[in-house]
């Protein structure tokens, strides 16, 4: 039988332990597949190219017999637009991320990419077209460089500091007593939630993806910080399709589609001023805030 795990939210754990067993830094997703996952079928064709269309046609899905966690999603994402997913907790929004990456099929319904079925591509090459940004930044116990560095293996050093610049974390890096060469430890202690953010930021920014994936924290990380997130995170999902499991308010107004779930099924959908107009559940979820 196969094993469910979590695994957005086990990747960090994951990442740690198997980081350590691996002998030079290999990329979050190959590390993955060590995993118990989905298999390539026989005929995957490697994705080349990728303009980072996404589309769900009438998408089922759950993770256990009796209970359906996806219920007949439908959407389109064009190149380079932001969606942001929306809703109350368990409504399946981490579920739609695991879709897209692959860490599971869907039961029924197609997902496509560029026109392509995605079960009918490499994950390999699936991946490679995207970056994770999430809630733990995965950093490992090595320098901010090395950990910058991990979104492009042979990036240069110059090529590191230019995405610290862009995600904004040059400057609190070159704060630090031995600035590049700082020693992160497992967790990534010694530095605030936000800068490892930022981090991450970066190491996304160097890795260059067609498709970005942003799991936004939940936790409360000081204003300024939190606005040097904010800037850097526009700076990156420029250009690029992404999908952001949102939280913050400032985020989801930029978003060019919100999807809004409840138990699965998207209830509602539009643009923030759009949805607000239209007085129902996202109005009242706004209203939370
Ligand atoms: P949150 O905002 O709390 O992260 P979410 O909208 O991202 O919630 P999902 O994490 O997608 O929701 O979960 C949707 C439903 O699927 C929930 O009922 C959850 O308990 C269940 N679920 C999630 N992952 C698994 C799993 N690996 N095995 C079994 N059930 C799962």
């Amino acid at each position: 039988a196969r094993q469910f795990t979590r695994p957005l939210n086990d990747l960090a754990n994951q990442f740690n332990t198997l980081l350590s067993a691996v002998a030079g830094a290999e990329r979050v997703f190959e590390i993955l597949d060590l995993d118990e996952e989905t298999i390539d079928e026989a005929a995957a064709v490697t994705l080349s190219n990728v303009c980072g269309e996404i589309e769900f046609r009438n998408v089922s899905f759950s993770y256990e017999e009796d209970s359906q966690t996806i219920r007949d999603v439908s959407f389109s994402a064009s190149q380079g637009e932001m969606i942001a997913l929306v809703g109350p907790t368990g409504a399946g929004k981490s579920t739609i991320i695991n879709l897209i990456s692959r860490f599971y099929d869907a039961e029924s319904g197609s997902i496509w990419i560029d026109g392509q079925e995605i079960k009918k591509v490499t994950r390999e090459s699936l991946r490679k077209a995207m970056a994770f940004v999430l809630q733990d930044s995965y950093l490992f116990e090595g320098t901010i460089r090395e950990n910058i560095r991990f979104g492009r293996l042979d990036a240069s050093d110059e090529a590191v500091i230019e995405a610290a610049k862009t995600a904004n974390a040059h400057s609190f890096i070159m704060k630090l007593p031995n600035q590049y060469d700082t020693i992160l430890k497992q967790d990534g202690g010694g530095i605030s939630q936000g800068q490892k953010q930022l981090l991450s930021i970066a190491r996304a920014v160097l890795a260059d993806p067609v498709i970005l994936i942003l799991d936004e924290a939940t936790s409360s990380i000081d204003t300024i910080t939190e606005l040097q997130i904010q800037e850097a995170l526009g700076r990156l999902m420029k250009g690029r399709t992404s999908f952001v499991v949102a939280h913050r308010l400032n985020t989801i107004r930029r978003a060019d589609q919100i999807l809004v779930l409840s138990e699965g099924r998207i209830i509602e959908r539009g643009k923030h001023e759009e949805l607000l107009a239209r007085k129902g559940f996202y109005y009242e979820l706004s209203g939370q805030q």
